[in-house]
């Protein structure tokens, strides 16, 4: 069996496959493992916590991780308000090519050798190998497929940069004047470094200067860079995460949270079940059910998200960092996106996808 791509998802497949006693021939474009910018990631859920700890979720599902840092504080911003969340959030990853980054960590574990500099074809695999899975990080097999619909299409702009920063804290910042419906975000590697990211949904590429400076600006950053990075970041949703002997994992099978973006924790935990599934034999649509629902209602969310303004921002931070609220979301088992799910999915009318 094959696998194209050596991100999250893929390794995570890989491994899984691999405890099973079967060695994938594992293909990735690039010369090494690992993104080429060093990045720290958020494994947070902000407005939900399906999973109370992320990385023992993880473990769980036989993959065991490193991160940086646990997240116990993040400071969230609008123009007319900032507000606090602290306790067990989530983690701060890195990403990249050092020795601490995710893709790294887990491609230490593998004995499979990796086929680097290969850029792979999944339809011509799919008519030599039995099973070919797809963690490309790309939308490109579901949208040849027909069954892909985007739902957040940003350009990202980021810098590491140098100062003092507190290793557990991390902050989120919105406004639609730098960053329209998305965000910017603040998480450091450690006590010095940190990345500073502003992702802006449905601009072109070209106008994403103009957004960064601005944020800079109304943020009031003094950032000593070191370098900075433009990536596009597309996320969306697949009706389908199997099409004949082909499976969709990560990013490519739609295993991304709509709300922030953010799928690290998805991405993996669908490597693991489609390796599971190939390797007993069992229905990988049938076991990524609950996460599909669940990115479907968060999809409805984000819709709802689209049409706040910055007061509305202001007031879903205050929403969410009220005590009562903050103990729900955070210190209970209370599942808020499935309990707000019927008001929102009202507010929302036409929510698309659904
Ligand atoms: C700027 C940015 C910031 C993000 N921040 C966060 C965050 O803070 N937290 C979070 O949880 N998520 C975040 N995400 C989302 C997260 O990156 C993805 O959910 C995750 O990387 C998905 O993993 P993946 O394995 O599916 O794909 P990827 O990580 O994209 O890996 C795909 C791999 O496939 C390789 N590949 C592609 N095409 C081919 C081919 N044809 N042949 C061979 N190899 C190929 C690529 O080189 C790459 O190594 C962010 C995304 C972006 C773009």
């Amino acid at each position: 069996m094959a696998i194209v791509g050596a991100g999250p998802s893929g390794l995570a497949c890989a491994l899984t496959l691999e405890k099973r006693g079967i060695c994938p021939d594992i293909y990735e474009r690039s010369g090494r493992t690992g993104l080429h910018v060093p990045m720290v990631y958020l494994m947070l859920e902000l407005f939900q916590r399906p999973h109370r700890d992320q990385l023992l979720y993880l473990s769980k599902l036989g993959i065991n991780l490193r991160p940086l840092n646990r997240i116990s504080r993040v400071i969230m911003h609008s123009p007319h308000r900032s507000a606090e969340v602290r306790g067990s959030l989530g983690y701060l990853v890195e990403r990249g090519q050092g020795e601490k980054a995710l893709e790294v960590q887990l491609a230490e574990r593998l004995h499979t050798k990796i086929k680097f500099n290969v850029e792979a074809d999944y339809r011509e695999l799919s008519g030599d190998y039995d099973f070919v899975v797809v963690a490309d990080g790309s939308s490109r097999a579901a949208a040849d497929n027909k069954v892909w619909e985007t739902t957040m299409d940003a350009w990202v702009k980021g810098a590491v940069i140098l100062g003092e920063f507190k290793p557990e804290e991390a902050a989120i910042f919105f406004d639609t004047s730098y960053a329209r419906h998305g965000y910017a975000f603040l998480a450091p590697f450690d006590r010095s470094r940190a990345v500073v990211m502003l992702s802006v949904p449905d601009i072109k590429r070209a106008e994403v200067d103009g957004f960064w400076e601005k944020f800079i600006r109304k943020a009031n950053l003094d950032l000593q860079t070191v370098h900075t990075f433009e990536m596009n970041h597309t996320s969306g949703v697949s009706s389908r995460q199997r099409i004949e002997n082909i499976l969709l994992t990560g990013n490519a099978g739609g295993f991304t949270d709509s709300l922030l973006g953010l799928g690290l924790v998805m991405g993996i935990t669908s490597g693991v079940l489609a390796g599971r599934a190939i390797s007993e034999g069992l229905d990988y649509e049938r076991m990524v059910r609950p996460m599909i629902r669940r990115i479907k209602r968060l999809i409805v969310f984000r819709e709802a998200l689209n049409r706040l303004d910055n007061s509305g921002f202001s007031m879903l931070i205050s929403a969410i960092t009220l005590p009562g609220v903050k103990q729900a979301i955070y210190n209970t088992d209370l599942d808020i996106i499935n309990l707000l799910y019927p008001a929102v999915r009202k507010l929302v009318k036409k929510p698309h996808f659904i």
